[in-house]
């Protein structure tokens, strides 16, 4: 335990980074893969907290039209979290890992209720706690709900796991010469409007000091490497 830089981590996986190379849905060898570098955080004594995104099934802001209003349709993108915090226990649990989903929306035959005190206790005990459905409101993001989680339980670190390698001046895959940042405040992010977070989960985390890692999951074995206290993709703090 002693090469680890934080105690209790929120890890933000976006719910396309479940899709692999497919254009939608849940790419089970991806997930897999997924849940076996959060197995190894948890086995080196990393508390873990998971918030899953659902754009590889539904964004109720991209639905909404006059056939399908915005509350329904996020909604729909909830559930859309919980189907994939319930694939992601399914893996970890099949490596031998305890996992609690808890649903910000009351489904308490699938899976628990979010209750912090409990969601604290799971950790404490070594379980993988997946929050689910957001922040149970429609016109929020998970983003915010990870914000959210990662203060209501007392994180050390939040990390947002891309597809990039950090935070550019702008998509580095349009913009070839797009700018690597490896540290910002949240202000600067805020202020060039820098593609991080939405901005109600930057000013969470800004407001609580928390700080942000935004990493590619896609690099084998870089989560842990974090973990360890090395500046991995970039960092992003309430002040320099
Ligand atoms: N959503 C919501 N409230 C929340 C979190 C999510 O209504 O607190 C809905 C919203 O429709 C969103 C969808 O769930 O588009 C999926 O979440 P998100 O877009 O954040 O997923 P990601 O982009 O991370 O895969």
């Amino acid at each position: 335990m002693s090469n680890l830089a934080y105690k209790r981590i929120l890890l933000k996986l976006s719910g396309e980074v479940l899709m692999g190379e497919q254009g939608a849905g849940i790419d089970p060898h991806t997930v897999q893969r997924l849940a076996s570098e959060i197995n190894d955080l948890c086995r080196a004594g990393i508390e873990l907290g998971l918030v899953i995104g659902g754009g590889n099934i539904i964004r109720g802001a991209e639905k909404a039209s006059e056939a399908l209003d915005r509350v329904t349709g996020d909604h729909m993108g909830m559930l859309a979290t919980v189907i994939n915090a319930l694939a992601m226990q399914d893996a970890l649990e099949h490596m031998g890992q305890q996992v609690r989903v808890m649903s910000a929306l009351k489904i308490n035959q699938v899976c628990e209720d979010y209750i912090r005190r409990r969601a604290v206790r799971h950790l404490e005990k070594g379980r993988v706690v997946i929050f689910a459905a957001g922040t149970g409101n429609p016109f929020f993001t998970t983003d915010s709900a990870a914000s959210l989680r990662a203060i209501e339980i007392g994180a050390d670190l939040l990390i947002k796991a891309t597809k990039v390698n950090g935070v550019y001046s702008a998509d580095p895959v349009k913009v070839a010469d797009a700018v690597f940042y490896p540290e910002l405040t949240y202000d600067e992010a805020l202020d060039q409007r820098l593609n991080v977070m939405d901005t109600t989960a930057l000013v969470l985390c800004r407001d609580h000091s928390i700080p942000l890692r935004v990493m590619n999951v896609f690099q084998t074995g870089a989560i842990m490497r974090l973990a360890q206290g090395e500046a991995i993709g970039s960092l992003i703090v309430s002040e320099k």
